[in-house]
């Protein structure tokens, strides 16, 4: 079959930072060398930019986790154009694409199916797409945004003034304006290019899925660490809609991090998370699945998978009740502060099922060990 035309802009981009980053940064730091306000501002870019297309790009605009103040989103456009992935507009769509088929091969943009090199940087090399550049209609949202769209308007002058403008400035205060664009604006670029396309490519293919194998989106700690908490690819694919991708307090998330604590200074609002219950009801049902799976094998195996059925319904049944309970007892500590008879015998119950829960829970999590040695 004949390849798509290829997208020629896009590869000189690739080729021609990649060469500066990659032959002409170690070159310019063996024989003139980067002093450490340099690297600093490099390091502070990185961080801006790749968490401008993170939280930004990808959780504000592309899957409305939260609100954000106009001050925000307009630093965080730019941030975007810095990071030279095409403007707010143009990336949702594609990503919203990429949601809605994840892992289809005709129309998912970055489909991991075609492998690891094309969900990374091949799809953005030749004309794959079906659809139109300029279809927009799964943005209509964003399109009401006017900072959206003046990014979307000024878009090149802003990738220009933001990469060269911005780092000429500091170069230029620093005494050195070709070094600091070299590393805090070519460097940087590619740094963050690869480290934001990893999350299209390896968060597909390594990892664990604890949430869902319905695709190829996977949970990985140290992925994280390098993509600013999207690591967490599993979670945030079934649980689109939550602002947080690493859900516990100990997951690698600065993005999270940053959305949240900016909502306790007033400039982010509406943060979305998905309830716990579905959450760990998820995870639960993926436990079940693999559990089954893995006992399939065995000479009794009816035997084992009716046990392992139902200790699983025990486990959904408690999670309903501990987590109806709670929401009553929420109901009823907003209505009535004083400690009235029906509070402290919801207080009770609840406790009762909480303890009820964690003790199914333990349980269930030690079938799961006995399961896996039996295997
Ligand atoms: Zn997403
Ligand atoms: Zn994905």
């Amino acid at each position: 079959m004949k390849k798509p035309p290829l997208i020629l802009t896009n590869i000189l981009v690739f080729i021609i930072t990649g060469a500066i980053a990659f032959i002409g940064v170690p070159l310019w730091a063996t024989y003139i060398g980067f002093d450490t306000a340099e690297i600093v501002t490099a390091i502070v870019l990185f961080y801006f930019t790749g968490m401008s297309i993170t939280a930004g790009y990808h959780r504000l605009w592309s899957h409305k986790t939260y609100d954000a103040n106009i001050v925000v989103r307009v630093i965080l456009a730019m941030g975007g154009a810095m990071a030279l992935q095409n403007s707010i507009l143009h990336w949702c769509s594609d990503h919203r694409i990429h949601h809605r088929h994840v892992d289809d091969t005709e129309k998912d943009p970055y489909s991991a199916k075609r492998g690891l090199w094309f969900a990374h940087i091949g799809w953005m090399l030749r004309e794959y797409q079906s659809h139109r550049y300029d279809d927009y209609r799964n943005c209509k949202d964003l399109q009401k945004d006017p900072v959206v769209m003046w990014q979307h308007k000024y878009y090149l002058p802003l990738v220009l003034a933001t990469n060269f403008g911005i780092t000429g400035l500091l170069g230029w205060l620093n005494g050195d304006i070709l070094g600091m664009i070299l590393i805090a604006g070519v460097f940087r670029l590619v740094m963050v290019h690869h480290v934001t396309f990893f999350i299209n490519s390896l968060a597909h293919f390594w990892g664990k899925q604890p949430y869902t194998d319905g695709n190829t989106a996977r949970d990985n700690g140290v992925l994280a660490f390098f993509t600013f908490g999207e690591g967490y690819h599993n979670y945030h694919h079934i649980f689109e809609y939550d602002y947080r991708n690493g859900i516990h307090w100990w997951q690698f998330d600065p993005t999270k991090w940053l959305i949240r604590g900016l909502s306790f200074v007033g400039l982010t609002h509406n943060l979305r998370r998905v309830p716990e219950e579905r959450i760990r009801k998820a995870r639960a049902a993926m436990q079940f699945q693999k559990a089954s799976a893995r006992v399939s094998q065995l000479p009794n195996a009816d035997e084992v998978l009716s046990k392992i059925q139902s200790e699983y319904d025990l486990l959904i049944q408690k999670m309903s009740d501990y987590y109806a309970a709670k929401k009553r007892l929420m109901r009823v500590r907003q209505k009535c502060l004083k400690r009235s008879v029906e509070r402290l015998e919801l207080d009770y119950t609840y406790k009762e099922l909480k303890n009820a829960l964690s003790l199914q829970q333990e349980k269930w999590l030690r079938l799961q060990q006995l399961n896996f040695s039996m295997s």
